[in-house]
């Protein structure tokens, strides 16, 4: 069986306050793009559980999170079969597009359907979220605000289509290092996260694009000034607006027009400031 675990970005993130248990809330519209790690899952006899994946790396053990995820349902569903994985990364690792998440998204709808557990997509994204808070989303995909400490999820109709171009910058930010950094009662600006859930009711794309922000990027910007440099060159080439993504360090920028897309996409290309730089789309979130 083969899956595709796609990628998110945030079109908007804001960040409400610490709670007593050390998460944070959160309020963040979500958007699915066509971005994906392959992954292929196969029944086997030895009943045990393996990995491999195309880069070195990423762990092949349980600190991954599709192996957890394949664990969490052969535990409750007392599966004695294994289950050979293999996992073709694509989405950069630690850039704030919930490749992880997403891997183990793909996971949890695969042993369903593999050992045929019966399962309906909100029996899945419950346990999903033991894995982690975006891993539901990562089930659900599209378009969606998310709320709680993400896995509270109200589900928006598909954006007005967009072309998206990618631009990680060699660095890896961690989350937990973000959020450390942000400091919440110095934010005397917050993104506004209702008025955008109204444009995309809308489906104004011109009205929602002016919105688009994220709370961590002042912060992680002053540490990092090539992310700001990724915006200039893509804004420089015509992207409507760009914008961080998650807890860094990926910049997407967003397109109207798919000359202009390839054209930026090349200059960011030339100009080497990001790693990684890919052209793409966003995707609705309809059919696996
Ligand atoms: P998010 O947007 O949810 O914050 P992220 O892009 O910051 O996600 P990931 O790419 O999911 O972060 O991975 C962060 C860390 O998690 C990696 O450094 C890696 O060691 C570990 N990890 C565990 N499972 C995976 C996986 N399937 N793919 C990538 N990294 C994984």
């Amino acid at each position: 069986m083969r899956l595709r675990a796609m990628a998110k970005i945030n079109l908007g993130l804001d960040v409400l306050r610490k709670r007593p248990d050390g998460y944070h809330e959160v309020r963040m519209i979500m958007q699915t793009i066509q971005m994906y790690d392959v992954l292929t899952m196969e029944k086997s006899k030895k009943g045990e559980v393996s990995l491999k994946t195309n880069l070195p790396y990423i762990p092949t053990d349980r600190r991954n999170l599709v192996y957890q995820a394949v664990e969490l349902l052969r535990e409750e569903f007392q599966i004695q079969e294994g289950v050979n994985l293999e996992l073709e990364k694509f989405i950069p690792v630690a850039a704030g597009m919930a490749g992880g998440s997403s891997d183990a998204a793909a996971a949890f709808v695969g042993m369903n359907r593999l050992f045929q557990l019966g399962l309906s997509e909100k029996d899945l994204m419950e346990r999903a979220v033991r894995i982690g808070a975006d891993v539901p989303y990562c089930i659900m995909r599209g378009t969606a605000l998310a709320e709680g400490i993400g896995e509270k999820l109200t589900p928006l109709p598909s954006l007005p289509f967009c072309y998206i171009l990618i631009g990680k910058p060699g660095i890896n930010v961690s989350t937990k290092m973000a959020y450390e950094k942000l400091n919440l009662k110095e934010i005397s600006h917050h993104p506004d996260i209702d008025g955008m859930v109204r444009d995309i009711q809308k489906g104004d794309l011109y009205s929602l694009i002016p919105r688009m922000e994220n709370v961590f990027e002042p912060g992680i910007v002053k540490e990092y000034p090539v992310i700001a440099r990724i915006k200039d060159c893509m804004m420089t080439h015509g992207a409507l607006k760009a914008v961080m993504s998650g807890s860094g360090p990926t910049v997407f920028g967003i397109f109207d027009r798919e000359d202009t897309l390839q054209k930026a996409c090349e200059e960011l290309r030339k100009s080497r400031l990001a790693k990684t730089v890919f052209a793409t789309q966003i995707f609705p979130g309809t059919g696996r």
